[in-house]
């Protein structure tokens, strides 16, 4: 499934979920609307793992600001749109945004985690 960029957001060239979300990379891809993409994991820590971002390049939570909430309340109306279409909202699922070197963050453009189909401890690592 190939995406485009609507010509109100913002690419960065180096980000590899820009990269994707141009097209240029593949991905295995299960939610796309105006706003916000979906894609599995490439190394999926639970059994289902996707990951849900905003087309608009945002580097991190940290840079979060009052224009950008109705584009994070919109990540989380996805995560748990594709924890339902996929039969995990019953039995639970988690929501992970890791902001910052510290937490885990690899990739600097923000995304939720999706993570269900196994029991999930807590507290996390
Ligand atoms: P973070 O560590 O930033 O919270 O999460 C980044 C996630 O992106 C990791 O779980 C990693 O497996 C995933 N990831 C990194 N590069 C790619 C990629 O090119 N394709 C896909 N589908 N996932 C990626
Ligand atoms: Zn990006």
């Amino acid at each position: 499934m190939s995406t485009s960029i609507p010509a109100t957001a913002t690419a960065t060239p180096e980000c590899v979920f820009c990269k994707i979300i141009g097209g240029k990379i593949p991905a295995s891809i299960t939610y796309q609307d105006e706003h916000v993409l979906a894609f599995k994991d490439l190394e999926p820590a639970a059994p289902f793992h996707e990951l849900v971002l905003p087309l608009r390049h945002v580097a991190a939570l940290a840079d979060a600001a009052l224009a950008d909430a109705e584009l994070f309340g919109r990540l989380m109306v996805a995560a748990a749109e594709r924890a339902r279409s996929t039969g995990h909202a019953a039995s639970g699922f988690r929501v992970v945004m890791n902001s910052g070197p510290s937490a885990g963050q690899t990739v600097f453009h923000v995304h939720l985690h999706v993570l269900a189909g196994r029991p999930l401890a807590w507290p996390p690592g």
